[in-house]
């Protein structure tokens, strides 16, 4: 070997904010491989980092180089996850180490967990056997080995006794698995017996298992249809292949229902990445995916960016939802990024829904996607009247929200021994307080936004962020007392109401602030199950994939609500949220009910729901998007400037504005104070760019922000395909 040749270099990625790749020295004798964990100096620092890449004309000085300084024992960041990272780094204009950030989400599972020391009970009787030492001994003697922990809390003793008692040698140490070992799912356990149109939907998803390749189907089926049914046989397939299978679900930590599901049908739980995860659970989680023990993960959309070494499908169930998009941060959205990773995979993916996006059904229409239909629900149960009331006809009267029509239907299904539930997407008691002597409205100090009563917790909150205050006794503008009046309805003053108009039933709300964790979800579940609820009263969030067989009315207390606003999706998003929680109704062999609540009945979006035509909501969302040149048919970002400090923001958001690039077709509106203009004390600005399809808005962006550099003290928010517009 000739002494000029230089030392191999490589260049490590690193996760952090403003990271991309430096190169290092790998030395020999730790045989670096890309992909690997390795830790290495930075400045005065040591950091874990990837070995993302050779770094063949590196012409950094070889006096300077480092040295890369130690492999972490973990598996490598599989090949096809480094790609994932550089692509969504791409797509979403981020560094490439922000986006590895989000892979390498718990640190401490790079290094194996040490062995665990167990207790085993010899036989050997102790010198004296006190009655502390006598409960260990009975737990010990019941099971093969146990920890000096989990012994001392079964026998409520200090860990002194089991340790005294090892001195003793009446117990002896053992080596136990460093981990809790991942049980396995079982695809072999028979699955139900499907439809007719089950079948065939799960028989082409079975197949593009076989066949391993890419591909992504719409699975669009009414609410009820078995949709997850369908995919689960593609899961059952996935795993007699030998390779893992992720599903993305939207509210994962209150699906207890769905758990249930796919315990029933594979004998144990899948393998569960959210936010509601203790840090042990985690890194159990995580090393459990890049070993290949987690067979099935269940996630929310972070779990995309698990380490995968053998994905072979991805199932993003209730597509649709906005909540799959990320606006803070890297903002993404898993459901785009879900085909991305099958792409690179090269593995199949399925989008699941009773009201697809519009993005997915102009995908299936153009053959891009494969089209599964679904047309009925499962067992012959059929979806509800669905009943329209006039407001301007059958007005409740004031302050009141429920009008005749609707309170005769909720007492007929209520006597006759069912549940009913009412909708209304807003949390809290009324989403305005005013003073009623000078009109003062109590306001966010943070933010630009009215502070909502919540009168259980006796707090006003801010809805944007989390600012909460008492409501004060007089009114800071006028000193009149006692002078706040609440307008508008929310859920709790709804509430309010059904007490009044059926006192003697049980009446249970429900929204996101009542709902926080998976054992709250599983309890209000169980209540419903048990018919401890007559009458539901909630947001949003019971619009979500619940079955309930008694619930067979649902009311929509202002189906007006969403179509205000000006945002992109308005219309489609009502429609989805008021079908889905129309698909609440009558799922079983009990018919089902709506009643709709609106000032608009003539409005084609209302129309639509009233007479469950989707071809006709699709035909006229369609043909809006197509004249506006929106998404699907036109790209959209948003750049969103922020600062504590009003003037510099404005002052570069002008400075942006004056060097914008002309292009054909390259739109770019703004900067305007965005419809949230302080948030959390900082002021925001707002460009909306928006241009043809064909064009590469990631590249026009990328010189308009070239050699401008953001001043510090402002911060720039890029978000590709924004589903957020305040
Ligand atoms: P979706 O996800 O389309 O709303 P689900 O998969 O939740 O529908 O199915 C609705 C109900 O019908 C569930 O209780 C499910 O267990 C039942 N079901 C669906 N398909 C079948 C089947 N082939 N055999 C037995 N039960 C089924
Ligand atoms: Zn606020």
């Amino acid at each position: 070997m000739s002494s000029t040749n230089k030392h191999r270099r490589v260049r490590v990625l690193l996760p952090l904010a403003i990271g991309d790749v430096y190169d290092y020295r790998a030395p020999e004798d730790l045989g670096i491989v890309l992909g690997q964990f390795v830790t290495v100096p930075l400045g005065r620092r040591e950091i874990t980092g990837v070995v993302w890449e050779e770094a063949l004309n590196s012409d950094f000085p070889e006096a300077r180089m480092k040295d890369i300084l130690d492999i972490l024992p973990s598996p490598i960041l599989p090949e096809d996850s480094r790609t994932f990272v550089d692509w969504v780094a791409k797509y979403t204009m981020q560094r490439r180490g922000r986006v590895l950030r989000m892979a390498m989400s718990v640190p401490d599972a790079l290094y194996p967990k040490p062995p665990r020391t167990g207790y085993r009970f010899t036989g050997h009787q102790p010198d004296k056997l006190t009655p502390a030492r006598k409960r260990v001994l009975e737990i010990a003697a019941e099971g093969p080995a146990f920890t000096a922990a989990d012994l001392s809390n079964l026998a409520a003793v200090s860990s002194s006794v089991v340790k005294g008692l090892a001195a003793q040698a009446v117990l002896e140490r053992v080596h136990l698995p460093s981990e809790k070992p991942v049980m396995r799912p079982d695809w072999q356990r028979p699955g139900s017996r499907l439809s007719m149109d089950q079948d065939a939907a799960a028989k082409h998803l079975v197949r593009m298992v076989e066949q391993n390749s890419f591909d992504v189907s719409l699975l669009h089926g009414v609410t009820g249809s078995g949709k997850t049914e369908v995919y689960f046989e593609m899961i059952a397939e996935c795993l007699k292949q030998s390779r893992q299978a992720l599903v993305l679900l939207p509210e994962i930590a209150l699906s207890s229902q769905w758990l249930s599901r796919f315990e029933d049908r594979f004998g144990t739980k899948p393998v569960e990445w959210h936010s509601d995860l203790s840090q042990a659970e985690r890194r159990r989680n995580w090393r459990a995916v890049i070993e290949g023990r987690a067979d099935v993960v269940v996630g929310a959309r972070s779990a995309l960016f698990l380490p995968f070494p053998n994905l072979g499908v991805i199932v993003v169930d209730e597509e649709h939802e906005a909540s799959f998009k990320q606006d803070e941060g890297v903002s993404y959205n898993a459901r785009d990024m879900a085909v991305v990773r099958g792409k690179i995979g090269n593995f199949p993916v399925v989008l699941a829904s009773a009201t697809p996006s519009l993005e997915s059904l102009i995908n299936a229409q153009s053959d891009r996607y494969t089209y599964l239909k679904l047309p009925s629900r499962f067992g012959g149960a059929t979806l509800p009247d669905v009943h329209i009331v006039d407001l301007k006809q059958h007005s409740p009267g004031s302050q009141r929200w429920i009008s005749e029509p609707l309170r005769e239907a909720v007492e007929t299904t209520l006597d006759s021994g069912q549940q009913a539930m009412l909708f209304l997407n807003r949390r809290g008691y009324a989403p305005l307080t005013l003073c009623d002597t000078c009109g003062h409205r109590l306001q966010c100090p943070h933010c630009s936004a009215w502070l909502v009563e919540h009168r259980l917790v006796k707090r006003l909150q801010c809805h944007h962020c989390g600012y909460t205050a008492q409501t004060p006794r007089q009114c800071p503008e006028c000193e009149a007392e006692e002078s706040f009046k609440a307008c508008g309805p929310g859920i709790e003053r709804l509430a309010e109401e059904a007490e009044m108009l059926f006192p003697d039933k049980k009446i249970a709300t429900i929204a996101s602030d009542t709902i926080t964790s998976p054992r709250a979800a599983a309890e209000f579940v169980g209540a419903m199950e048990r018919g401890e609820i007559d009458l539901l009263i909630g947001t949003q969030i019971v619009a979500k994939g619940y079955h309930f067989p008694k619930l067979t009315l649902v009311g929509i207390i202002d189906a007006d609500l969403g179509l205000a606003g000006g945002d992109l999706r308005a219309a489609e998003r009502t429609y989805q949220l008021l079908s889905q929680v129309a698909g609440r109704a009558g799922r079983e062999a009990l018919k089902g009910k709506v009643v709709l609540q609106s000032h608009i009945p003539e409005h084609p979006v209302i129309d639509a729901i009233v007479n469950q035509d989707e071809e006709a909501f699709f035909a006229y969302e369609t043909s809006a998007r197509q004249d506006a040149r929106m998404p699907p048919f036109g790209r959209l970002a948003a750049l969103i400037l922020s600062s504590v400090d009003a003037e510099s923001v404005s002052g570069f958001a002008n400075l942006l504005a004056r060097s914008a690039p002309i292009a054909e077709n390259f739109i770019i509106l703004g900067p305007a104070p965005a419809p949230l203009s302080m948030i959390r004390g900082r002021h925001r600005y707002r460009f909306l760019v928006k241009c043809d399809k064909a064009m590469n808005i990631q590249a026009l962006i990328g010189n308009w922000l070239k050699g401008r550099k953001v001043p510090s003290n402002i911060r720039l928010q890029i978000d590709i395909d924004p589903y957020n517009f305040m």
